[in-house]
């Protein structure tokens, strides 16, 4: 997979269930985040954490996201880095 190919993500997001406030994880595309950076997200594919990467040029590659730690990066289906057997991240974001 090309590097930048990670433009969906989860983002947390508090939901209302039977009148309790419940906190999911929802898929979204990279480029619907709010630009605040106060929402959690982290990888769809292994639950690893992420930072955001933002678009620097308009020619350049889009808003995406890559992984913190370079172990989940190598064993994410989702990463430019992946060497194959994919795992879950060893620090998943919960
Ligand atoms: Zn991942």
């Amino acid at each position: 997979m090309a590097k930048d190919t990670m433009v969906r993500c989860e983002e947390k997001r508090l939901h209302k269930i039977d009148g309790k406030k419940e906190w999911r994880w929802v898929q979204i595309a990279v480029a619907d985040l709010s630009s605040d950076g106060a929402r959690e997200i982290r990888c769809l594919y292994c639950n690893g954490e992420v930072k955001l990467r933002k678009q620097q040029l308009a020619a350049g590659p889009q808003v995406h996201i890559e992984h913190r730690s370079r172990l989940d990066a190598e064993h994410c289906q989702g990463s430019h880095a992946y060497q194959g057997s994919h795992q879950t991240s060893l620090k998943p974001v919960l």
